[in-house]
């Protein structure tokens, strides 16, 4: 394999230790927006603006990287966070500065009241105004939804579409539901979602062969093609650096077929963009293992279960239930206290997540228990 740099991920704004920026954890200033409770800053003076909200654990496939076939430990229904309670923390979220929201899972569409999140969380006035909402789903049921979901003011979506191939999808995510996800590709488009982005995780010997194919498609298909590297999320806990296809391999099967264009630098966005034979085609390189973006990371993620977690692969987790049902010994919170939770978590956020460390542990719960 020959070797290809992508170009640098951005560096830590502030040494380890360093002093936290004003704003981290004071009072907003005079020049802050209305409702504005300052800005979600951690130790290392990166500002936070993206939330992930995992809307459930469940799904309707059992991709291989991401859920054991069965015997999956589902989080107790009791512990789901209700359409009001995802609202009032992306509210109080709103008010810290967050700007956009992805809402994943798990299935997101597998909600019943999946329209209903979009359009509420969609209403939220963030600093900048209203919150922009997108969401990471397999597919299965855009044919009924896309419409709604864009009337209801979803801004983007991703469809995760693996392979083309309709045997390798059935052992992949050992359902045979290929021509359901193509379907729901088709009304993503219908509906008007642009870019509709697709995402796939390369695997070797899997469907490594199908790089050139998965962009061809999207060529061909008015979409965004990304490659994510493989992460260290599975429920079998199976995943091995050496066997992972790497960015640099991708880009290398890919400039054999096609000429890429880099698309300005990653910055913020875990994506190195590149445009296929001049556009209007891109595809984006997610090297979270070979070339991570920890440095310039602006997420916080919230759990179908409440739980805030300030990295994809923490092992620590602040629990949001107790304050927002006034369970466990607690009165139910005001949002001044929720807002406090969530800056106690960010504080805590370390520099990187470490997957090359000899120390790294894989966390507890499966991607799909984290939302993606
Ligand atoms: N079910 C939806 C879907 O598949 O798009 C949303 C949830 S899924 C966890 C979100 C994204 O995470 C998908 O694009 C999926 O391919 C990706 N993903 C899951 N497990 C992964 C892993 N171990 N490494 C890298 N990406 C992973
Ligand atoms: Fe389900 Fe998405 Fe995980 Fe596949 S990647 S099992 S579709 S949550």
């Amino acid at each position: 394999m020959s070797v290809v740099h992508l170009p640098l991920p951005t560096t830590l704004a502030r040494p380890a230790g360093a002093a936290a920026p004003v704003g981290a954890d004071s009072a907003p200033g005079d020049d802050a927006a209305p409702g504005s409770r300052g800005q979600l800053v951690d130790r290392f003076g990166r500002v936070h603006r993206d939330l992930r909200i995992s809307l459930t654990d469940r799904c309707s496939l059992r991709c291989t990287y991401c859920m054991p076939e069965q015997g999956v430990e589902w989080l107790a229904k009791s512990s789901i966070l209700t359409t009001d309670e995802i609202v009032r923390v992306a509210g109080v979220l709103a008010t810290l500065g967050i700007v956009e929201v992805r809402l994943t899972g798990g299935e997101p569409l597998l909600r019943r009241d999946i329209v209903d999140v979009v359009r509420r969380v969609a209403e939220i006035e963030g600093v900048a105004g209203p919150l922009e909402v997108s969401m990471t789903t397999n597919g299965l049921k855009l044919p009924e939804l896309a419409d709604p979901l864009r009337e209801a003011g979803l801004a983007r979506v991703n469809v995760s579409i693996d392979t083309l191939r309709r045997d390798r999808f059935a052992e992949l995510t050992r359902r045979d539901r290929l021509d359901d996800v193509l379907s729901g590709i088709r009304a993503a488009r219908r509906a008007g979602f642009s870019p509709l982005k697709l995402n796939a995780v390369p695997m070797r010997g899997v469907n490594d062969d199908e790089i050139v194919d998965l962009v061809q498609f999207a060529v061909d298909n008015g979409a965004q093609m990304r490659f994510i590297e493989q992460m260290p999320l599975d429920a079998g806990h199976t995943w091995s650096r050496s066997e992972m296809v790497d960015a640099g391999e991708i880009l290398d099967k890919l400039t054999q077929r096609f000429t890429l264009t880099p698309v300005g630098e990653r910055g913020s966005s875990p994506s190195q963009d590149y445009l296929v034979d001049g556009g209007p085609t891109t595809v984006g390189l997610i090297a979270s293992v070979s070339a991570p973006f920890c440095g310039a990371c602006d997420r916080v993620r919230l759990t179908a279960d409440g739980q805030v977690r300030n990295c994809l692969f923490a092992r620590e987790e602040s629990d949001l239930l107790p304050l927002l049902r006034g369970t466990d010994g607690h009165t139910p919170a005001d949002d001044d206290a929720i807002a406090e939770l969530l800056r106690r978590s960010i504080a805590g956020k370390r520099a990187g997540h470490g997957i090359d460390d000899p120390g790294f542990l894989q966390p507890q719960r499966p991607m799909s228990a984290i939302g993606g």
